[in-house]
């Protein structure tokens, strides 16, 4: 199978991988353990050296959906462990008890596999759930009270936010942040043993009220929340702040290049203290990971927020999350894209530090560049007129005489081998095919030009008739004898248009649903309006179309160039045999906009 040329040449540097290849070159983590489970500093001192180079994670949150956007995290994480000998973790950052759902991952764990990941490494699983490490993270709470680097604040939320400052105003101490240490612990387990009503106190680590960097104003570590968690039940009335968390996560698990977007960039500081003073604790392993920011991925015609895309559901704007509109790794996949299109799309836009739009015909392209090379080749009418052969039975000696073709699976692929279809008296054309009074260069059927109908004969065209509307119900034409493709001679007639077709006789009627973008904008959802009214109400056409015999044996999730079309997939959930459905992916070429 040929694959495109692209694919084989270096990957693009950009500045993830330059630092990655610096750290191997300067060996920053050449001398860690690894204790074969995530652990603190102890248990990984006990281990072998870590046999990954690197190790990255992805770590969504079990609250939604995965979208293309965490596709491009994905593609990025994974795709930097396998390319650095590494690892990457597949971390479920369930810290938050109220939003996550056990429903959530399972479509996870798919979507991770079907773009064709694994965690699976060195003979072991780094399949993770943040929620383990709650009992680590309490201790390293109380360590941090103990070395009089946290505190439990009582203040109201709004004194504390108050309290805080803000850019232009350094924020004030809160009366509580001089309490003593024995205190602070007798507080934080109080807080711990559920002895304080939910919001009656927080943890907060002292750092410095004054920092220019409000992230580092004493920012919150625990928080008092009397919530049943999907994974530790009623255990704890206390939960980690997902700043506090997230670290803790990473240096558990040896994480060595902790990569996120850029709304981060200023928790930085904060990651780096919380890992430096643990580290001196001994309580986490050394070096610590370190968190790098790239710009997150904005799709063209695409929004991205999990809370939006759940109305689009809800209010049943889509017939699901895995319409194929939807931006979900499971709308895109019913869509028909491919795990290889979507890697060749997460390559090509790379990574950068600064927020752009990326163009939604970048995705069409990779897919079209991944297809092309594989793909059968399908003939497919999508808006079909009647074409009759008005002396095919003169010619043929008999009106109902049909008269086999075939055409190869793929071009450049001959051991593919060939579709077999049938040419006939009555055959199915595209309406578009016809015209009485041709424009300027129009080269298809119209009275008295010779048109080649692809893999079959050509024919003249004799004209049409019409309803009482004038709506072309007949478009007729002549057969030309000794025109059959492939048969000697058969190109002594010259013609200047071909055109694809399906014999009536042999056709299969099949649904076709024309997608196109879900948003009618380019930057939905970032002016004034509200982006239900930037909805393209043109999204989705369905339409009866005729196809070719050789697609009876289509499976769901098959892919198909339509000769002329663009890229069809069978869906994956309504097609049938004998009741065909099919999706289109992309067109040939790009048309949006045009
Ligand atoms: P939430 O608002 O629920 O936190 P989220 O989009 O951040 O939503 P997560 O489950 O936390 O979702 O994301 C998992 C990972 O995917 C994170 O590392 C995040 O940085 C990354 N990610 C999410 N959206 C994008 C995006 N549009 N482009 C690139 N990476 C993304
Ligand atoms: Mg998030």
């Amino acid at each position: 199978m040929t694959v495109p040329a692209e694919k084989e040449l270096p990957k693009p540097s950009n500045f993830l991988r330059q630092v990655i290849e610096r750290d191997l070159e300067q060996g920053t983590y050449a001398q860690r353990r690894w204790g074969g489970t995530p652990g603190d500093a102890a248990h990984h001192q006990a281990g072998a050296p870590d046999p990954a180079k690197i190790r990255t994670r992805f770590p969504p949150e079990p609250n939604g959906y995965l979208h293309v956007g965490h596709a491009k995290s994905i593609c990025l994480n994974f795709g930097l462990a396998r390319d650095y000998g590494g690892v990457c973790h597949m971390r479920f950052d369930d810290t938050n008890p109220e939003k996550e759902d056990v429903e959530y991952v399972n479509s996870i764990l798919d979507a991770v596999q079907w773009l064709g990941f694994s965690w699976d490494a060195n003979g072991s699983s780094h399949l993770y759930q943040a929620s383990d490490y709650f009992d680590f993270m309490y201790r390293a709470a109380e360590y941090l009270i103990e070395a009089g680097l946290a505190y439990v604040d009582e203040q109201s939320a709004e004194e504390m936010r108050v309290n805080r400052g803000d850019f232009g105003k350094p924020g004030v101490d809160s009366p509580f942040r001089s309490r003593s240490i024995e205190e602070n612990l007798q507080r934080f387990r109080d807080m711990r043993d559920g002895k304080l009503a939910d919001g009656a106190a927080v943890l907060r680590a002292r750092i410095d009220m004054a920092s220019p960097n409000i992230n580092m104003r004493d920012p919150a570590l625990y928080r008092i929340r009397r919530a049943e968690h999907h994974n530790t039940g009623d255990k704890w009335c206390i939960y980690p702040m997902y700043t506090y968390a997230h670290p803790i996560e990473d240096a558990l698990e040896n994480i060595t290049h902790s990569l996120c977007t850029l709304e981060f960039e200023d928790q930085r500081p904060f990651y780096d203290w919380l890992l430096d003073r643990l580290g001196e604790g001994g309580l986490t392993n050394q070096p610590h990971p370190r968190q790098y920011e790239f710009a997150r991925l904005n799709l063209t015609y695409v929004i991205t927020s999990k809370r939006k895309l759940k109305q689009l559901v809800d209010e049943k704007h889509v017939s699901g999350w895995d319409d194929p509109r939807m931006p979900t790794i499971v709308g895109m996949r019913r869509r028909g894209y491919t795990p290889e299109s979507i890697q060749l799309f997460a390559e090509r836009i790379g990574v950068t530090k600064s927020d752009s739009w990326i163009d939604y015909s970048t995705l069409d392209q990779a897919l079209r560049d991944d297809l092309d090379p594989k793909a059968a080749r399908a003939m497919a009418v999508l808006d079909p007129v009647k074409l009759v052969i008005t002396n095919w039975g003169e010619v043929m000696g008999g009106e109902d005489v049909l008269d086999a073709c075939s055409a190869p699976v793929h071009p450049h692929l001959p051991e593919l081998g060939r579709r077999e279809f049938n040419f006939g008296a009555e055959l199915w054309i595209e309406r578009t095919d016809y015209e009485e009074a041709p424009p300027k260069g129009y080269n298809r059927l119209y009275p008295g030009n010779k048109v080649r109908l692809k893999y079959g004969h050509v024919v003249t065209c004799t004209g049409a008739t019409r309803d009482a509307k004038g709506n072309v119900t007949v478009v007729h034409a002549e057969l030309v004898p000794d025109t059959k493709s492939g048969t000697p001679g058969s190109d002594k007639v010259k013609v200047k248009g071909v055109i694809t077709w399906v014999a009536a006789a042999d056709a299969l009627k099949a649904e076709v649903r024309l997608y196109d973008r879900l948003f009618a904008v380019p930057q939905p959802d970032t002016g004034d309006k509200d982006f239900l009214e930037e909805l393209n109400p043109d999204s989705l056409k369905v339409v009866t179309a005729y196809v070719e015999p050789s697609l009876a044996t289509a499976k769901g999730d098959d892919k198909f160039q339509f000769e002329r079309h663009g890229y069809f997939v069978a869906d994956r959930v309504d097609h049938r045999e004998g009741k065909p459905v099919f999706n289109r992916v992309a067109g040939m070429k790009d048309s949006w906009g045009k």
